[in-house]
Parts: structure tokens; sequence; C-alpha cells
């Protein structure tokens, strides 16, 4: 191909940074992304685009013929309150994007804006997907559900990534993050005076019981060689200190890699719970939601990529799975891809904060890294 994927987006780079800067300033939660689908929208439409809405979502084309490949940003931010003192911190109270996902909106604005600047030069068809509620709302099942995916051959997505040096494009076959369920449930004895325990069920123990056992799933049921979570994350029971209460409620989140694992979880949660209640004379509400699949990049995707950033002299590297999860999964399940990181962490810069910190921040100098490699995908894919 004529144009060189690292220039052109180093030439766009200012641009890149301002409208990351624009992003963060104004940042908007889940399902909410009105201002920054519209400002996304209306440069699309500049640069030739045909757009479809999917409420805050854009389905953006451009090309035609020969395969497609997609390219996918998120454009949520979190209910957390900015401690950054930076010029572009966040300018709506309690709210910030502290995953990056105003630097991912960025990025593939940027790459949008060079693909249109020579789709004389593509052989095929780029699909910009910019989703809404990439935390906790699954907003890719609402894109894939408005057609999203529909005559896509291959996708990718980027994510800003704390762990990895920035610059380095980080490349992973198989899994790398995790699938992610949420759980919740009440354990249901009989409540009466603290004095008489005799004539109550107490439910407190036979909670403090069944969590004890939750433990033993991850140590005693799953493989030694794989991998899962089981979190109880809130307890609630009791209001007095001589009354014992009719309940406790309690919630919490696991993680795993392998679906089978995930139904090993869920399986043996509702037999502790099944069997310690009964060993009291308790009863139990057990309710379990697999919220994301794991997100499974494909070898001949990933690999593909490896290629692509070598043929371009960008600099790339393995990175290492996480358990956190990703709604990019559900794009995955459904055709190829492969979903990468690009590292933002900068020492010098004390850009070291994890994801979802209130003093989480992206170096902005590489943004243009992950515009490249967008670019460079694209035209590479839709020629091979
Ligand atoms: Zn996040
Ligand atoms: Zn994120």
């Amino acid at each position: 191909m004529g144009l060189d994927p690292v220039s052109e987006a180093k030439r766009i780079e200012r641009e890149i940074i301002a409208w990351r800067r624009d992003f963060h300033m104004h940042p908007e939660l889940g399902y909410e992304e009105v201002r920054t689908s519209k400002i996304v929208e209306e440069h699309l439409r500049e640069w030739g685009y045909s757009i479809k809405r999917i409420g805050t979502g854009i389905i953006a084309d451009i090309g035609e013929g020969g395969k497609t490949i997609a390219l996918r940003a998120d454009m949520d931010a979190l209910p957390v309150q900015e401690e950054n003192d930076v010029p572009y911190k966040s300018k709506i109270p309690g709210k910030m994007h502290a995953c990056g996902h105003d630097a991912h909106t960025a990025m593939l604005l940027g790459a949008a804006k060079i693909i249109a600047e020579h789709k004389d030069e593509l052989n095929g068809r780029v699909r910009l997907i910019f989703q809404p509620a990439e935390e906790g709302g699954n907003g890719a099942v609402k894109m894939i559900e408005g057609g999203a995916l529909e005559g896509v051959n291959a996708i990718f997505g980027f994510h800003v990534w704390m762990d990895l040096p920035s610059g380095i494009i980080g490349i992973r076959d198989g899994p790398f993050l995790a699938g992610a369920g949420i759980f919740g449930g009440k354990i249901i004895g009989k409540g009466g005076h603290g004095a008489s325990p005799h004539e109550t069920v107490d439910p407190i123990p036979i909670m403090a019981e069944a969590i004890l056992a939750f433990q033993t799933i991850v140590s005693r049921n799953v493989p030694p060689i794989e991998t899962g979570v089981v979190s109880v994350t809130s307890v609630h029971g009791g209001t007095a200190f001589n009354v014992i209460p009719e309940e406790v409620e309690f919630k919490g989140t696991f993680r795993f890699f392998k679906p089978e694992i995930g139904e090993l979880i869920q399986r043996r949660m509702r037999e502790i719970l099944e069997g310690v209640t009964k060993a009291h004379g308790a009863k139990y509400e057990l309710s379990i939601e697999e919220l994301t699949p794991p997100t499974i990049n494909s070898p001949e995707m990933a690999d593909f990529a490896r290629k692509v950033a070598e043929k371009y002299g960008l600099k790339y590297g393995d990175v290492p799975p996480t358990m956190g999860a990703e709604d990019f999964a559900f794009y995955l399940q459904k055709v190829p891809g492969a979903f990468l990181a690009l590292g933002i962490r900068n020492e010098e810069k004390g850009i070291i904060y994890p994801h979802h910190h209130p003093k989480f921040d992206v170096d902005e100098e590489v943004l243009y890294l992950g515009t490249a490699m967008e670019v460079a995908l694209a035209f590479e894919f839709l020629r091979s």
C-alpha cells in the first residue's frame, strides 16, 4: 500500500490528543454517551462514512466489495471522582474516564480519518464500531443485535494497558481476559432473641460456613492448572446486638477462563448452599448471572496482528492474561479477531495508577501508535 500508517498517524497526533482530552473533560456513563457519540458521528459523516445508529452507539462503514474488517472502540466513562490535577481534568463531578475509553475513541477516530483519506486504496470495507456501555452494560451485545457484525470477517479492538510499558502493543493468543459472573442470595433461618439461640435457626454461622466452603471451590475443585476466582464481596445480616436475624444477604463475583470452569463454580456454589443450609435446617436463595464470557483471541488473528506490527516497525510483545472482564468477548464469540493492548505505563510521568483508579491517566504520546496499528490492520487485512 502507498500509505505509511505510522507517519500518517504521527501527522495527526495533535488532533488525536485533542479529541482524547475533550472526551476526558466530558465523561459520560454507559448508554448516556450522547455528546461523545454526536462528536464522533459528525466527524465520520464529514469524512464520508455511512452511519447506522444503535442508541448512543455508532456503526460506520467505508469502502465496498471484498472482505470486511471491523475495528471497535468503547466510549463510556466510570462513576469515579477524578483526582488528577491536569488541564484536561474531568469537568463532570463524580464521572471520569478512568479506564481509558476516551483514548480508545480518539485513537479510532484518528484511524477513521486516515482510512477515509485513503479510501481509494481500500480493497474492501472497513466497519468502525463505536459502542456504548462496556463497563458492566454489555454495550457490545446491543451493537451485535443491531447488526454490527453482519458481513464482518474479522474484528480487532484496542485497550490502553497500564501493565505494559508505554508504546508496546500487547498481543496474546487465546484467553486474554476472564469471563465474569455475579451472584447474590440469602440464607433464610429463623430469628429470635440473642440469648435463646436454641429457639432460632441462626443464619449468621450458616453464612460463615458457606463463605468458607466457597473458598474450597477454587482450592479443591478447580483443577490446579486452571484458574478461577470466587469472591464474596458483601454480607449483610442483623441490626441489633441482642437479636438473631431471620436472614443474611450476600453478593459477590466469580471469574474464569474456560466455560466449563465457570459452570463448575456455579454448580459447586449451589451444592454448598444446599448442603450447608440443609445441615442446619435453614433455607437459601441464590441467583447467578453470567455477565461476560472470557475474551478469547483467535491465534491466527493474533499472529496476523504480530505480522502487521512487525511490517511497520511497531513494538509488540506478549501480554499476561488478567481476571478482569471485557465485553469485546461477545464479538469474539461470533467472528475471529483479537483484542490488543497498548502499553501506557510511564513511571517518569507518574502514569502508574491502575485502571478505574481516581488517578488513572494515559501516556498520550503513544496514542498515535494505536491509531497506526488500527489503520495498518485494516489495509493489510483487506489485502490478505
Ligand atoms: Zn474498565
Ligand atoms: Zn475498559
